[in-house]
């Protein structure tokens, strides 16, 4: 793998008051569930939302920017990540606080698990389903991420980010314009921060619940493996891991990437896969269904930067 050429002296140069940590060629695989790809032209990580502003403001329109969340929804691709990447910290961005009429506010950083966690010691009900999904505040606004019969639609309020330009955006929650894994808010905002409804709940019936569905999903998905989660959407009114089971994909292989035995919309890195591995066997996971019982499989993986 080469790197890319070095951006950061330039963008240095055009944003000279920045205060957040700018890296060029940093590796993302450690960024990602999956644990393969290559690296980031430049990873930002901003010291606040005012620098992620300022750090927009000033950088070329031209320059492509993806964001990241705890890359549990993601694949990078083994050529890396052309242009800016940016990563938002659990320093600046990973605040969680309990507001009177249970509201709870979060940062975009914040894994889901653990607002989960604070409105349950709160006494908080309605955010249990965010226990078991393992991606960030950010992740969970762009996807509309849901569980165990709760979506983020059912308990946001609004959503806070900054878009390509550097302006501070509120959306509301029709805004956001959510429907099954997607939002329709523009895709060149970064979220920062969302504001959630609760409502009033026993704290020990909240940890049951929340019990309940972490067992659930351990006998149920291959939490502990390199994973990306669900793979390709639900191609409703049907299941995708039907279909994939009906076409007989389960455990199919390619290099060491695995259609997972256990779930088989999942797919795993064994250990020594490339991105390569991974989203070729997703496609022809995509072939075979299609030819099986002509569905159409749609990514739900979002898949990064170049091949
Ligand atoms: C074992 C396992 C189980 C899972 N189970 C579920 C489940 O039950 N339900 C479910 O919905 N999902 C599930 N997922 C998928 C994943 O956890 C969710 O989609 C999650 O919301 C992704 O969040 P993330 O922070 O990891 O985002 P990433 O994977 O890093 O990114 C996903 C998308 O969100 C965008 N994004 C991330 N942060 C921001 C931000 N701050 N602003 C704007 N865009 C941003 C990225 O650009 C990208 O398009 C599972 C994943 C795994 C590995």
């Amino acid at each position: 793998m080469t790197d890319f050429p070095d951006i950061t002296p330039a963008i240095r140069a055009r944003a000279p008051d920045l205060r957040g940590r700018l890296q060029a060629n940093a590796p993302l695989a450690p960024y990602s569930w999956f644990r393969v790809g290559g690296p980031a032209q430049a990873l930002f990580s901003p010291a606040d939302e005012s620098d992620l502003a300022y750090f927009l403001s000033l950088l070329p329109v031209d320059m492509p920017v993806t964001t990241v969340g705890l890359g549990s929804n993601l694949i990078v691709r083994d050529g890396g990540v052309p242009g800016v990447v940016i990563r938002l910290g659990g320093k600046a961005f990973g605040a969680v606080e309990v507001l009177p009429g249970e509201k709870i506010r979060a940062g975009a950083a914040v894994p889901d698990m653990r607002l989960a966690r604070a409105a349950a010691e709160a006494g908080i009900a309605g955010l249990e389903f965010y226990c078991g999904i393992p991606g960030s505040i950010g992740g969970a606004l762009r996807m509309n991420a849901g569980a165990h019969g709760g979506e983020t639609t059912d308990v946001l309020i609004e959503a806070r980010g900054v878009d390509r330009a550097g302006r501070i955006r509120v959306f509301s929650h029709a805004d956001m314009g959510f429907s099954y894994r997607h939002s329709q808010a523009p895709d060149d905002v970064i979220f920062t921060s969302a504001l959630f409804q609760g409502r009033a709940g026993e704290a020990a019936t909240i940890a049951a619940e929340m019990s309940r569905i972490t067992a659930a999903r351990e006998a149920a998905q291959p939490i502990r493996e390199k994973t990306g989660g669900s793979t390709f959407a639900n191609p409703k009114p049907q299941s995708a891991w039907k279909v994939i089971d009906a076409a007989g994909c389960r455990g199919l292989l390619r290099g060491d990437a695995e259609v997972s035995p256990m779930h088989c919309n999942f797919l795993i890195n064994r250990g020594a896969a490339t991105a390569a591995d991974i989203e070729g066997l997703g496609e022809e996971v995509r072939r075979r269904v299609k030819e099986h019982s002509g569905v159409d499989l749609r990514w739900e993986i979002r898949r990064i930067g170049i091949p």
